[in-house]
């Protein structure tokens, strides 16, 4: 038996978690499954400090837990790596397999900012010259679109005149 530089003490060329929590299990491990140190001492290898995870997700979010609990005593908030605030989860956008981006959303709009200071008026500047410079087709566009759909519109007018609630209720009372 000896401990590995990083902690984790070998039986032969076993890790003793393993052995230890194989044993308990009663068969090897599932291939994903990793075991973890309920004190984060890699040496503790007694069964009452091991828990199999299934996967190293579910291993890394135990771990993310209890670095949070560690620091606020809470243990469901994290921690954004920008301003080194801990945060509820809605604080973060998330990526679309659903993990959490380590960058409150605050932070991550000021990087924006500070990446495209001017974008917003860059933007503004190119529709109006664009709107400018296609007036006429816009209007004519917006022109052939209303008479085609003239009559739903007026339909639905007409019907909300006759039959729907008075807009303003309090001036026809
Ligand atoms: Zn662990
Ligand atoms: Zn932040």
């Amino acid at each position: 038996m000896r401990i590995r530089s990083d902690g984790y003490v070998l039986v032969g060329y076993a890790y003793e978690h393993v052995v230890v929590a194989e044993k308990a299990l009663g068969k090897p491990l599932p291939l994903k499954a990793k075991v973890h140190h309920l004190d984060e001492d890699r040496a503790n290898n007694a069964g009452n400090n091991l828990v199999i995870c299934e996967d190293q997700a579910y291993h890394a979010m135990l771990h993310l837990r209890m670095k949070s609990l560690r620091a606020t005593g809470n243990p469901n908030l994290r921690q954004c790596y920008c301003c080194k605030e801990w945060r509820q989860t809605e604080s973060f956008f998330r990526r679309k397999n659903g993990k959490l981006i380590s960058i409150c959303k605050e932070c991550a709009k000021k990087k924006k900012n500070a990446l495209y200071p001017n974008r917003k008026a860059k933007v503004l500047k190119y529709q109006a010259a664009y709107y400018s410079q296609h007036a006429g087709e816009i209007k004519a566009r917006t022109k052939q679109w209303y008479s085609k759909n003239r009559e739903p519109i007026l339909a639905r007018r007409r019907e909300r005149k006759n039959h729907g609630q008075p807009r303003h209720a309090s001036k026809t009372t």
